[in-house]
């Protein structure tokens, strides 16, 4: 804090300042009077000792300079008769700031890691007033909160787009709105950015006083008073849960396979990576699946497309129900799947693996348009996380024994370790 910063915004630690030193020379100086007195035996040596002037004279300047430095005390008292309160005046200076911002340039410190701007007094009060009713009336939920984060001010968007009365929330804190569902991370990032005098821009999960709870995007910016230091800070905050539903939604589709509803490729290939390292660096087993219908070609051929998509499908849910929540089935290409089975090795995998192969033999799949059933077979190769060194491995290794399966008869299961010495046989 520099020299101009500590008179300004210490005056009654000044204030106190002078009043000890006042009070330690006005002693010295009645010893002093008493003193002369008593050796000189002259009751006037005040007016006569030039000395004494000196000493009285600093005494007055230093009362004055008290009497100076303690005028917010008096300041205080005319608040409470009701006149404009110092802090009253701070705040308005903030809204008035932050109106300044908000009507300001585009992109002006929003989340840009520039300084925010001194606030400086506007010039008059007509305009202190007329930015204060803009803030009111502007169409985004705006707060304003002091620098330990008590909200001193909210607009009336806010209200509505919260729920609350003004006076529930002035003096509370942000976390009236929480739901414990965002991250510690979030919030250390947003005060250290905050403190360090950037404005913050993210997205949180809050509550409306209803209950309901819903995503919103916050910006929020430092303001500063005319000393440099932050004394508020504003938040624009806008609900954008409609936003993150439609996103959600295209994240989804864009990792779902549209025909069977498991896993597409892209997805089932991170899920496998996720839980490669998982397994790899905790030391924990992991069994792949690779299945693949047999002779699918020809219920394409002679049943149709529509019979062939049918089939897909019902292999897929026969997959599905066949393994924990925890494995992942994915649809790897056109009649083909990987099943990723964390925590299991080889030989519960094979359980699993033969347990399927008879579930789809017993299905039954209509044809399509056609009187009379079909039956389906599917073979299955697995390899498990011992016969690998990387996850590409690990597949290849399934795949090799599913090659296997289907060279050595199909409608089998064939575990790598299985591969030279033949195969699980149904
Ligand atoms: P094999 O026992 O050796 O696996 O013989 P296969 O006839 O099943 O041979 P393959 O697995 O190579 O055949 C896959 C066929 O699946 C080829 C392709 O026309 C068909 N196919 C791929 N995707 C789809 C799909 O989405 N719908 C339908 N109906 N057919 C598909
Ligand atoms: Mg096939
Ligand atoms: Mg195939």
């Amino acid at each position: 804090m520099n020299l101009r910063a500590l008179i300004f915004r210490r005056p009654m630690l000044l204030g106190f300042l002078a009043a000890v030193l006042g009070l330690t020379a006005l002693g010295g100086w009645m010893l002093g009077v008493a003193t002369a007195a008593g050796d000189f035996g002259m009751p006037d040596a005040m007016g006569t000792d030039p000395f004494t002037w000196l000493v009285g004279g600093s005494l007055v300047l230093v009362v004055l300079i008290a009497l100076w430095a303690l005028r917010p005390l008096w300041g205080s008292a005319r608040v409470a008769d009701g006149g404009r309160a110092m802090r009253a005046d701070r705040s308005h200076a903030a809204l008035a700031a932050a109106a300044r911002r908000l009507w300001s340039a585009p992109g002006s410190g929003q989340g840009d890691g520039r300084k925010s701007g001194v606030v400086r007094r506007p010039a008059g009060e007509t305009s202190l007033r007329s930015y204060k009713v803009a803030l009111d009336h502007a169409p985004m939920a705006i707060m304003i909160s002091d620098a330990d984060g008590r909200i001193e001010y909210v607009n009336e968007a806010f209200l509505a787009y919260s729920g609350y009365r003004r006076e529930e929330v002035l003096g509370q804190t942000l976390r009236m709105f929480g739901v414990g569902r965002n991250s510690k991370a979030l919030y250390r990032d947003m005060w250290e950015t905050l403190r360090a005098g950037r404005s913050w821009r993210g997205e949180l999960v809050n509550r409306r006083k209803c209950g309901s709870e819903f995503w919103e995007q916050l910006a929020i910016s430092p303001l500063r008073d005319e000393f440099g230091e932050i004394s508020h800070y504003m938040a624009v905050r806008e609900d954008v849960t409609e936003r993150k539903r439609r996103e959600d939604g295209l994240r989804r589709l864009a990792s779902i396979d549209s025909l069977t509803g498991v896993s597409n490729r892209r997805r089932l290939m991170d899920l496998a990576e996720r839980e490669w390292r998982r397994a790899t660096r905790f030391g924990l087993e992991l069994s792949v699946l690779m299945l693949d219908i047999d002779r699918f070609k020809r219920i394409n051929d002679i049943h149709g497309h529509a019979t062939g998509d049918r089939a897909i499908c019902l292999v897929a849910r026969t997959c599905v129900a066949a393994v924990r929540e925890i494995d992942v089935v994915g649809r790897y290409g056109g009649e083909e799947f990987v099943l990723l089975l964390p925590g299991t090795g080889l030989a519960g995998a094979r359980e699993v693996a033969e347990r399927l192969r008879a579930q789809v033999e017993e299905l039954v799949l209509e044809i399509d348009g056609e009187e009379g059933t079909l039956t389906l077979t599917v073979s299955i190769g697995i390899a498990a996380l011992g016969s690998a060194d990387t996850l590409e491995q690990l597949l290849a290794s399934a795949d090799a024994a599913l090659y296997r399966a289907k060279s050595s008869g199909r409608n089998r299961v064939v575990a790598v370790a299985d591969c030279c010495e033949g195969a699980t046989s149904p």
